[in-house]
């Protein structure tokens, strides 16, 4: 197969970046599963926009503190600075945003943001925009859609990448050819027990990476959500229940129904306060209070949890439901520059996949869909203008050994297995660097 350019994953990020390349392109987007599976699907709360100039200070400082002053300050700028040209294209493409009365965009806030500048749509915000991007993609005739179709390996010499090995729907191996290849393979949370990702997402091009000397960055900062529902089932997927809630008022509470947080404190921190307090009093969970929303607020912005909760036995509306911290987001990962070039020529990083350094060392709410799609439209203005030097090697396709990829099994287990070792790598030599650090400071 041949195309301009290949994008692997079919998520907000990929397709932003799909609806940003030129129309005389051939665009290739291939995905693991089916369309609708992707976490960009499953994103509830919403997305952040800068409202006006006067809160650029906060959101910039709600961002940085969240992220422990590890974040990029280049990035954070320019995923603030550019949210207002990405929500007014994601209004354009027909993405329908919770109003006011006087039909004004409608705002929410979440743990740690000291604003209200999330924008929503129920509590169903990434279907909202990730299935309007979906449908403008589809009204593209340059852009062909291949479902069921992973990409196994990068084919690449002299550090440039020239497409990928891929297995298709009927487990057939093919390569493709590509100008540009765009990695968008989102999160790693299924190589956790527990995570609210989908399954199949399982950190696939920070293997090829590691394989291919392609550099990472942070590949230990893995957020954990502070509640998802508990569940005693050995469930697939942690069910979420969004940071919104609490933003709205929502509380937590110990065994004794009394509280124990600051509820609104960032994501790490309020993780680490309920596994203190899950050990504290031999418990699987802590309960979250829904109670103190507003009945029509809780209806209104969150009706799919109201009817999951109820689904599983719990009414919020008259009582408490059980919460658990499960694995979330990926701040580390292919490490880019601004433009989402990675350290291989021809090659790119975009959404949870790439790490530019914008969330830090921990991602602030609703921050990931904002930055997803800034940086994808960065990835495709820089592809542009590097697009007639681009260099082609159709030579070294004749070389590739497809056999090699056979058994899908113990690839598949060969690739979690680096990934996982490259993360407690990473942890071990923080853990190493804290200890040399605070030995120095006694001396
Ligand atoms: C439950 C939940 C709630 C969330 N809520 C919010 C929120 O309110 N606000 C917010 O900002 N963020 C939220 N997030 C985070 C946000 O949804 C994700 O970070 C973002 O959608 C990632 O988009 P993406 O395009 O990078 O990847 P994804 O949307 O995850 O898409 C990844 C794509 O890559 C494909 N893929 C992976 N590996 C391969 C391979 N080897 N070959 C081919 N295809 C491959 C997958 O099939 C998929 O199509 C939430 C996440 C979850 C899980």
């Amino acid at each position: 197969m041949k195309t301009d350019i290949l994008i692997v994953g079919s998520g907000c990020s990929g397709l932003y970046a799909a609806l940003h390349l030129p129309a005389d392109k051939q665009i290739t987007i291939i995905t693991k599963a089916d369309l609708e599976s992707s976490d960009s699907f499953l994103a509830q709360g919403g997305i952040c926009m800068l409202r006006d100039e006067r809160d650029y200070d906060n959101y910039y400082r709600d961002t940085m503190k969240a992220g422990h002053y590890e974040n990029n300050p280049e990035s954070v700028d320019i995923m603030i600075r550019e949210s207002q040209r990405v929500i007014a294209d994601l209004i354009s493409y027909g993405v329908d945003f919770e109003r006011e009365a006087d039909g004004s965009l409608a705002f929410t806030k979440e743990g740690a943001h000291s604003e209200k500048r999330i924008l929503f749509h129920e509590d169903i915000t990434g279907r909202e925009i990730t299935s309007k991007l979906l449908e403008r993609v589809r009204e593209r005739p340059n852009v062909t859609l291949l479902e069921y179709t992973t990409m196994v390996d990068l084919i690449e010499e002299k550090n440039v990448c020239y497409g990928a090995v891929l297995r298709m729907q009927d487990d057939s191996l093919e390569t493709i050819e590509a100008k540009f290849t765009i990695l968008a393979c989102g999160g790693i949370g299924g190589l956790y027990r527990h995570s609210t990702n989908f399954r199949h997402l399982t950190g696939d091009a920070l293997a090829i990476s590691i394989r291919h000397g392609i550099k990472l960055e942070n590949v230990n900062y893995v957020q954990i959500h502070p509640t998802t529902f508990y569940t005693e089932n050995e469930e697939e997927r942690s069910f979420l229940i969004s940071e919104s809630v609490r933003g709205e008022g929502a509380l937590l509470l110990n065994k004794n129904m009394e509280r124990f947080v600051d509820e609104l404190q960032p994501r790490d921190v309020v993780t680490k306060a309920i596994l203190a307090q899950m050990e504290k009093d031999g418990t699987d969970h802590v309960w979250e209070d829904l109670r103190p929303i507003p009945k029509d607020e809780l209806h209104s912005h969150f009706p799919n949890i109201v009817a999951y909760c109820r689904e599983h036995g719990y009414d919020p509306e008259t009582e408490c439901i059980p919460v658990v911290p499960a694995q979330h987001y990926f701040m580390g990962g292919v490490k880019v520059n601004s433009d989402s070039a990675t350290s291989m020529k021809q090659l790119y990083a975009i959404g949870e996949t790439a790490c530019n350094g914008v969330h830090g060392k921990n991602r602030l709410a609703s921050n990931s869909l904002l930055e997803s799609l800034v940086f994808a439209g960065r990835a495709t203005t820089d592809v542009i203008l590097h697009y007639a030097s681009v260099k082609e090697n159709p030579e070294l396709f004749k070389k590739v050994r497809l056999e090699k990829y056979q058994d899908r099994e113990a690839f598949g287990k060969e690739n979690s297995d680096l990934v996982l070792k490259a993360i407690s790598q990473a942890e071990w030599i923080m853990e190493e660097e804290a200890i040399l650090n605070s030995e120095g400071s006694m001396e």
